[in-house]
């Protein structure tokens, strides 16, 4: 399957990710079958979705009326309705279990060209391809919440995706108007690999009594610059994703709170970062 064949993407899970990316697929010309395991959970993500394009549509940043745009998305409870699409992506739950069950299920409904890509933040693709007789087709397509509103996607490699595969993924992506970085399939990407210890740190900083709520989140916002602390942020994300995440990397990867070896050595060598010319990169 090639970028130009593409017109139907399915979509696995209309909860905030997969009713996100259902829009913005839709927004930009596809067709899109939503599917999730209960009609008042496909109805949700429709409201979801006709909420979020009425605000954009206030601000004038659609392109098309949000009707249309509601139209050509296809509500379902039923995997087989994504057996005509040329490309899905999954976001259901945060489970291998489900997402293997799932992958399972899209092998044998959809056509073999056809990419199955995972929206999953932490997961293994390559442990979620595993169940599959063409593990090769499977890909990372991590998107940001808000989907809508959220710029970048990162692409994950797994260990048997083809290089065809992780190229189109990219251009699907980019034809959604968002700009991709890559990933190999490591515990949390880059992104949750980084994020998520940090939003640790804040609910301890505050299971602590190291400040309020509010003054954490102002002092990582004013302090640090970033447009939401942690805690806000993980109220956006979802407490059961961070948890999930969290759990991941635990698992995977331990106590990641020691400083890392590269800083005491970097500090060692007097590669102290801008004000030494040299860090991480290398400053004029
Ligand atoms: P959510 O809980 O809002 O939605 C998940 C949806 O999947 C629910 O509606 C549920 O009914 C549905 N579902 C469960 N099993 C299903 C199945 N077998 N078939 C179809 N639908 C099924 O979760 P979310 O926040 O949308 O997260 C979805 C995925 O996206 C997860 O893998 C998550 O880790 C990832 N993700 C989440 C965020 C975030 O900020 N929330 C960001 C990036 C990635």
């Amino acid at each position: 399957m090639v970028r130009d064949q593409i017109d139907r993407i399915g979509v696995v899970g209309a909860g905030t990710m997969g009713s996100g990316i259902a829009q913005v697929a839709a927004t930009h010309g596809y067709d899109v079958r939503m599917r999730d395991v209960e009609p008042e959970f496909v109805e949700n993500g429709f409201g979801s979705i006709e909420h979020s394009l009425d605000r954009l549509a206030g601000k004038d940043a659609l392109p098309a009326d949000p009707e249309t745009i509601r139209d050509r998305i296809e509500g379902t409870t039923d995997l087989d309705d994504l057996a005509d699409c040329d490309l899905v992506v999954e976001a259901a739950l945060e489970n291998m279990d489900v997402k293997r069950d799932i992958f399972a299920d899209l092998e044998s409904v959809c056509d073999d060209d056809v990419l199955l890509a995972t929206n999953t933040s932490t997961l293994s693709i390559t442990s979620i391809a595993s169940v599959l007789d063409r593990p090769e087709r499977v890909v990372g397509l991590h998107f940001m919440n808000p989907v809508p509103i959220m710029t970048g996607v990162e692409v994950v490699v797994g260990q048997k995706t083809t290089d065809e595969a992780v190229e189109l993924a990219h251009e699907i992506a980019e034809d959604l108007e968002k700009t991709t970085w890559e990933s190999d399939d490591k515990p949390g990407f880059v992104t949750n690999r980084i994020l998520m210890p940090w939003i640790n740190e804040g609910i301890r900083a505050y299971d602590e009594g190291v400040a309020t709520k509010e003054d954490i989140d102002a002092g990582m916002e004013l302090g640090t610059n970033v447009p939401m602390g942690p805690l806000t942020l993980a109220d956006h994300i979802g407490l059961d994703i961070c948890l999930h995440a969290s759990e991941t990397l635990y698992e995977e990867l331990g106590d990641r709170y020691k400083p890392a070896y590269l800083l005491k050595r970097k500090v060692e060598a007097g590669e102290l970062g801008k004000k030494t010319g040299k860090g991480f990169y290398e400053y004029d």
